[in-house]
């Protein structure tokens, strides 16, 4: 069997592992050293770009090709095109130099035509072109009034027969850092692949490849990086990124399926009394339980009461009730005789979780206490050594609640809310806080998110979890009335903004720093606050609130503002996640072009929280066109899904969803905007899989179990499964 282990990504500790197959395992895990060329210089600069082995060579993909295939005559030019086209060069080129500046310039002549080449801090050019000879030329054109120029092309001699199978006829373009240059990285690529090509294995099994049309490893391997038509270019792309979507997908699923055969959690079933309790809650809210919301309770509810530990995603846009949820399920595990723990990412948001609960929970025996970072030595003392003894069930708190000292008595259940502001790590260390006795029990895990990403890509992100949907808002809400307005309109926003307050709601005015700087004429939360307090209405309270505050400060700020005192909040981003005070119908929101769109949706989600018709004024006098679009959507769009949708769309691809904060690895090939047709199609490969063989354990998926265990061992140990 050849080598599988190409795929374990310089884990040199494995590399001993199988024996007999070390001579092969080194061609793989051999370091860059071994390579022609590549000294102690060379390595390091690769080392830069996380390049080691030749296997990392072989991973380092294109991001773009050059176009040699066709060559343009020079009457075809285009400005600001890139372009190949052939020409001589008569005269031997010139060097000017400035400093340690330096210009290459030569005339290009094809027929009676001619462009002008320049290079740019490259003086050795001027020797590698020989006059009189004939190249073909490839690089981006310039043109100014009639003259055409050519800024640092790629070159190779053409006038030796004329060969055009020598000429590649699709260049890959590499991903550079300084010192390496593409010539380097070809050659370096080129050698490791014609030494290793012959031991390519293919890992997918042949009835995948049949089902989703793809190539084979070798091929695919081949030919993103020596291309010979661009239809090799998408068959490779297709092929690795399926490739590597998959391997992701199949090792989530598998470290899954494990950690249920063998974790496992406290059974929160209550007796009929605690079920009595339960009904009485829901009776007891001020409202009724939406659809979606009965649903979401009743899915995490079957999950609680099984010895299986729950993993589940609660997504709901914002103000979709999800608190409630989170506190249904606490009550139901305190009433099991168990703890339960809820983290937010802020103090306020802890806060104000501490407030809802204890006001939904007053029946119960079980007072939920709050820690941060805040409270007292002697409180805090108090609570840990309560949490350690059992008395204390209920806690609600931010990061202080993962610090070591923390230590449960019984952990029935862990959740946290605001998922996308933490990181997997944060959620594992809380999902990991053990319990004291020697059960050893892994507590159930919700964790509450209101980031809207579709579908497809949750799977990706949460591919772990299982899913809740809370899609559905609660009756009578009506959408935030949501406008962009430039300075000169301001007297207009201030009317609106008098007669909110006078009809006794309130107001959040979003700025986009703490206080003034010099060199910039954004809007401080301070100075709009002074303008603000010293306006002619002095009847009106004005609050203020950012990071730069004590915690007492902030508490009470808040305090004001949820009890009706302060009619207008001017704060920072501190309130975008989870604040709710219905009471507040009206956000402004000033330089409203500095907030990504999932951010101003999460802003001015603080507002239309009741039945009342609410308002958010996007501030903004900037005229880029790109700008002004994205505050477009969030006027017309008030659906979270949709708003991030369209954000993909103008942004174009990049880490929108932080793929790099939730602990996964890079996804190099895969484009999640653009390839949502390969995302589809590895859902699909997968749950055929899974159908046909829940644990790979048939010959024909022996190495895909093991590439899959060998490619991804930090994500296993990362999302701590
Ligand atoms: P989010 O999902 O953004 O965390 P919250 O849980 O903070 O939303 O709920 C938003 C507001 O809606 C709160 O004031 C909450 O009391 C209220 N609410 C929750 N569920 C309902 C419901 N079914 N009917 C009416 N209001 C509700
Ligand atoms: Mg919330």
């Amino acid at each position: 069997m050849p080598a599988i282990d190409i795929v374990m990504k310089t884990n040199n500790e494995k590399a001993g592992r199988q024996k007999g197959n070390e001579r092969q395992q080194a061609n793989w895990l051999t370091s860059v050293r071994q390579l022609p060329g590549v000294g102690e210089r060379r390595a390091q600069q690769l080392k830069r770009l996380n390049i080691e082995t030749w296997f990392d060579l072989l991973c380092w993909f294109p991001r773009d090709y050059e176009d040699w295939s066709t060559t343009v005559s020079l009457a075809e030019l285009e400005d600001g095109r890139e372009a190949a086209f052939l020409a001589v060069v008569k005269n031997k080129p010139s060097v000017t130099r400035r400093g340690r500046l330096s210009m290459v310039r030569v005339s290009l002549y094809q027929d009676k035509r001619s462009i002008q080449a320049v290079w740019f801090n490259q003086p050795w050019i001027q020797n590698q072109l020989e006059s009189g000879r004939l190249y073909r030329f490839y690089g981006l054109i310039k043109r100014s009034e009639r003259i055409f120029q050519v800024q640092n092309p790629s070159f190779e001699l053409a006038d030796e027969g004329f060969d055009s199978e020598a000429v590649q006829a699709f260049k890959p373009i590499y991903p550079l850092t300084d010192g390496l240059s593409q010539k380097m990285l070809r050659q370096y690529i080129l050698s490791v692949w014609t030494a290793i090509k012959d031991q390519m294995p293919e890992f997918l099994p042949a009835w995948i490849r049949r089902s989703f049309h793809l190539s084979t490893a070798a091929y695919a391997y081949e030919r993103i990086h020596f291309p010979r038509t661009s239809q090799d270019i998408e068959i490779s792309r297709r092929r690795i990124g399926f490739e590597e979507l998959f391997l992701l997908r199949c090792g989530l699923y598998l470290t899954r399926r494990q950690t249920r055969l063998q974790a496992s959690a406290w059974n929160l079933s209550v007796n009929t009394n605690g079920k009595r309790m339960i009904t009485q809650m829901i009776d007891q809210l001020p409202f009724k339980l939406t659809q979606a919301q009965q649903k979401a309770w009743r899915e995490v509810q079957s999950d609680l009461v099984t010895d299986c530990p729950m993993n589940r995603l609660l997504q709901g846009d914002v103000g979709s009730g999800k608190t409630v949820i989170a506190a249904l399920a606490m009550l139901q595990c305190a009433l099991a005789g168990k703890q339960a723990v809820l983290m937010a990412p802020t103090a306020i948001l802890a806060a104000q979780h501490h407030q809802t609960l204890s006001r939904l929970l007053t029946d119960s025996v079980h007072e939920p206490v709050l820690l941060t970072g805040s409270t007292s030595i002697s409180e805090r003392r108090r609570i840990l050594s309560g949490l350690q003894s059992g008395e204390i069930s209920l806690v609600v708190g931010t990061h202080a609640l993962i610090e070591k000292k923390v230590q449960f008595h019984e952990l029935g259940l862990a959740i946290t809310d605001e998922q996308h502001r933490f990181g997997v790590r944060q959620r594992k260390l809380l999902a990991e806080a053990r319990n004291q006795d020697k059960a050893e029990k892994d507590p159930h895990v919700l964790v509450m998110s209101a980031t809207p990403i579709p579908r497809s890509l949750a799977l990706i992100l949460y591919g772990d979890l299982d899913l809740s949907l809370i899609d559905e808002l609660p009756p009578g809400r009506q959408p935030v009335e949501t406008y962009t307005a430039a300075d000169a309109d301001r007297d207009r926003v201030m009317r609106l903004m008098e007669r909110v307050v006078n009809a006794g709601h309130q107001v959040y005015v979003v700025c986009p720093m703490i206080e003034e700087q010099a060199d910039s004429d954004l809007l401080s939360a301070v100075a709009v606050y002074n303008q603000l307090s010293q306006q002619k209405n002095s009847t009106w309270n004005v609050g203020l609130i950012h990071g730069r505050l004590s915690q007492e400060q902030k508490d009470e700020q808040m305090q004001r503002f949820m009890s009706g005192m302060t009619q207008i909040l001017v704060s920072t981003t501190v309130v975008e996640v989870g604040v709710d005070n219905p009471n507040a119908t009206m956000m402004i929101i000033e330089n409203a072009e500095r907030f990504g769109l999932a951010q101003l949706h999460q802003l001015r989600g603080r507002v239309g929280r009741s039945s009342n018709q609410s308002w958010c004024i996007l501030m903004s006098d900037v005229q880029d066109e790109l700008a002004r679009k994205r505050l477009k959507v969030i006027c017309h769009a008030s659906d979270g899904f949709a708003i991030a949708e369209q954000d993909l769309q103008l942004r174009g691809p990049g880490d929108f969803f932080g793929t790099r904060q939730h602990g996964l690895p890079d996804l190099r090939m895969i484009n999640l905007y653009r390839d949502r047709d390969v995302i589809t199609d590895v859902e699909h490969a997968l749950t055929q899989l899974i159908d046909k063989d829940p644990d790979l354990n048939s010959p024909e998926h022996q190495l895909l179990r093991q590439v899959i265990a060998d490619r991804y061992p930090a994500v296993f140990s990362q999302i701590g499964l």
